[in-house]
């Protein structure tokens, strides 16, 4: 589970995040929503201590994560990442881009690496590209690569920041079907997205943000097809 309690964030004067509650249980799939710049990754990076919380506690599975003494890295150990943009390693091939971070931070050995990232490879799809680099890969190809990776680390959760966003049209549909089986699965998933027939089909909740504050916040469809408040119906007139 994820519980975020009165999560504040500044750069500066600017005040991106103003006061976040919510929480994600375990096994449960959040969407958050809302315009750009209303703050959405900075929230998701104050989950993984990409950023530094002004204010506030996060939870990941019961330990406070914005707690001062806090191993970082044992933190982002047990929470998975994909970001817009896959940021794969050109030179390695696409078990070695799933095997190397189990090699590096989890110190496993070669052998278990690569079978941990065939496995997780095959998860997503890719069974038959384990030996092709992320250049000979298309970009729905690759952010499957990347999803496989953070699985691979075996995370208690998964963070999602708009990862179909850089992709074609054409190759939206093979992540999201990989993200609604893992949901399916059972995975803890918060999922930053614009893809609203994702959010209304797989979600369990969805949160709308508007200037670093939830607006509103509830079921896929109550929020989506039957929003309460004039800022989240007036931001989804615009992306439906
Ligand atoms: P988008 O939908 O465009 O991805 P977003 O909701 O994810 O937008 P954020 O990226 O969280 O929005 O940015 C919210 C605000 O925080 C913006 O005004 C941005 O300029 C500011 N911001 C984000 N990261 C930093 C940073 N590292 N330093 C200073 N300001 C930042
Ligand atoms: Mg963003």
């Amino acid at each position: 589970a994820i519980e975020i309690i009165g999560l504040r964030k500044a750069f500066g004067a600017n005040e991106v995040l103003r006061g976040i509650d919510f929480h994600v249980r375990a096994g449960e799939v959040v969407c958050v929503i809302g315009p750009s710049g209303s703050g959405k990754s900075t929230l998701l990076r104050c989950v993984n201590l990409l950023e530094e919380p002004t204010a506030g506690t996060v939870r990941v599975s019961g330990t406070e994560v914005t707690d001062p003494d806090v191993d970082i890295d044992a933190v982002r150990r047990r929470i998975g990442m994909v970001f817009q943009s896959f940021n794969l390693f050109p030179h390695l091939t696409a078990l070695g881009n799933v095997a190397i971070a189990q090699r590096k931070v989890l110190r496993r050995d070669r052998a278990e690496a690569e079978r941990i990232a065939r496995e997780n490879l095959e998860r997503v799809g890719l069974a038959d590209k384990v030996d092709a680099y992320p250049a000979q890969l298309s970009g729905g190809q690759q952010q499957r690569v990347a999803i496989a990776r953070a699985l691979a680390m075996g995370p208690e959760v998964m963070l999602f920041d708009e990862p179909t966003s850089a992709l074609d049209p054409e190759l939206v549909g093979d992540v999201l079907g990989v993200m609604r089986t893992l949901a399916e699965a059972g995975m803890t998933m918060l999922v930053v997205t614009h893809e609203m027939s994702f959010a209304r089909e797989v979600a369990d909740r969805v949160v709308f943000m508007d200037g670093g504050v939830v607006v509103e916040e509830g079921p896929a469809s109550r929020v989506i097809t039957d929003p309460q408040h004039e800022r989240t119906r007036s931001f989804l007139a615009r992306v439906l």
